[in-house]
């Protein structure tokens, strides 16, 4: 059988691993921590996944989680009112056709590993360009999904598709206990507060049962930039709260009793989010193609990045499925990612949209949203399909003719 090595032991390498090898692929998975190192490390993602993504899992057998971990049933957006201190502009929820969930890397990465070690080879290992020529020597395809690592920035920048040059938020993660549910249903809690950021929380299942976790998106340079100097997990914990207090006090009532779920449950950092070019040429002429965020990397602010690895995985699986015994060439190798992205690039517009200012129509889309349940319903499962935002999220003329036939189908149904 054919021989595959995949270079990261993430959300995107690791569920390709165990697709191949259910297909029956020597497969072996070279990454840089073990499962030990994670499950007792730092938090890495919020990894709120929606319904097609986890059908993905579902059908690969993936979804040990499923029936422990807390639905997210739905998406909330709030904007405080720019001058009513207290009062809120725009404030509305969805329910999501189906449920999203979120599971923590720590409880996930390391048994899917484990599962990789069983049924195939998995070898831990820094790569670099030495390790990834033995790789291409030994097999008949080497997919480097690597994540934010270093090695990844070997793939070329592709500018045309890359829309910024420097981290667009200064972002951290904070898995709390003891948040006040929302009432009705569970959800994504969004909250815009314009030349701020943005702040949403939802529940989770990490390492000791289910939480929430808080996600802070600060403009660079803003107020809720903020974490340089915190040094401390239980500081994290009060610059998490503090920035409730200060900008949103219906988020702030919810997390008066807040703990932190341990000391490892935080994050802060940033990362320009970019589009590389898919495939690399090794100094010996051997080909490496990129997958998941190696490639592709989108800012938190959609949640996006772990679902579109595994849709990533599903289309590279089929394609890989389909070679059959041809070559795996670079012409192969491009094709496949371009498959991918008539997907992603859909993914990173909208993503790459929330990081600007917002133009007049969604400003408008969003505000009519709280009178019109169906506009609403379709931003918010437009997190499970982002392609089904288009062409109304971008074009000013699409989204007038969009919202007004919601209002017009809603008026008739009412009438
Ligand atoms: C703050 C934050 C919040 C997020 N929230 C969400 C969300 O709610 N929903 C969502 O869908 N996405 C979210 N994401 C994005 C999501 O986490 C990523 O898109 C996803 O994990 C990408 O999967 P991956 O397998 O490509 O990379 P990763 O999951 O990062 O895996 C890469 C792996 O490669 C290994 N590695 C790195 N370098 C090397 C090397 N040199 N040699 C060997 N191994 C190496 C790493 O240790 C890691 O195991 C979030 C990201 C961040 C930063």
């Amino acid at each position: 059988m054919r021989k595959i090595a995949i270079v990261g032991g993430g959300q995107a390498g690791l569920s390709l691993a165990l697709a191949l090898l259910d297909e029956g692929y020597e497969v072996s998975v070279v990454t840089n921590r073990t499962p030990d190192d994670i499950r007792a490390g730092r938090v890495m993602s919020s990894q709120c996944m929606f319904d097609a993504a986890l059908q993905i899992e579902r059908d690969l057998g993936l979804n040990h989680w499923e029936k422990d971990c807390p639905p997210v049933e739905g998406i909330g957006l709030t904007v405080p009112h720019p001058e009513e201190q207290g009062a809120k502009l725009i404030d509305w929820s969805a329910r999501l056709d189906r449920y999203a969930q979120s599971v923590d890397y720590r409880v996930k990465m390391p048994v899917w590993m484990q599962e990789v070690e069983q049924r195939g080879k998995l070898v831990i290992e820094e790569v670099g360009v030495a390790e990834l020529e033995k790789l291409a020597e030994d097999n008949d395809l080497v997919i480097l999904a690597a994540g934010k690592g270093e090695v990844v920035r070997l793939f070329e920048r592709d500018a045309p598709r890359s829309a910024f040059h420097k981290p667009m938020r200064a972002l951290a993660l904070t898995y709390v206990k003891g948040l006040e549910p929302v009432p009705d249903y569970s959800r994504v809690a969004f909250n815009l507060i314009p030349g701020v950021g943005e702040y949403f929380v939802f529940p989770s299942l990490t390492t000791t049962g289910p939480c929430d976790i808080m996600v802070f998106e600060g403009v660079p340079g803003g107020p809720m930039d903020c974490w340089g100097d915190v040094k401390t997990p239980q500081a994290h914990l009060a610059q998490s709260k503090r920035i409730l207090d200060t900008y949103l006090p219906w988020e702030a009532a919810r997390a008066r009793h807040l703990d932190l779920t341990d000391p490892n449950g935080i994050l802060a950092g940033t990362f320009a989010p970019t589009v590389r070019k898919p495939v690399l040429t090794l100094p010996s002429g051997k080909l490496v193609l990129g997958l998941g965020d190696a490639v592709v990397v989108h800012d938190p602010i959609t949640g996006q990045g772990s679902n579109s690895a595994a849709k990533a995985c599903r289309v590279y699986l089929e394609a890989i499925v389909h070679r059959s015994d041809q070559p795996f060439s670079r012409e192969w190798m491009e094709q496949t990612f371009e498959q991918y992205w008539d997907y992603a690039r859909w993914v990173v517009s909208w993503t790459n949209s929330l990081l600007c200012p917002p133009p007049p129509h969604i400003l408008k889309l969003l505000g009519t949203a709280g009178q019109c349940p169906p506009l609403a319903s379709a931003i918010a499962n437009g997190f499970d399909h982002p392609p089904a935002l288009f062409p109304w999220w971008q074009d000013a003329q699409a989204c007038e003719k969009f919202v007004s036939s919601n209002l017009s189908a809603m008026a008739m149904a009412t009438a």
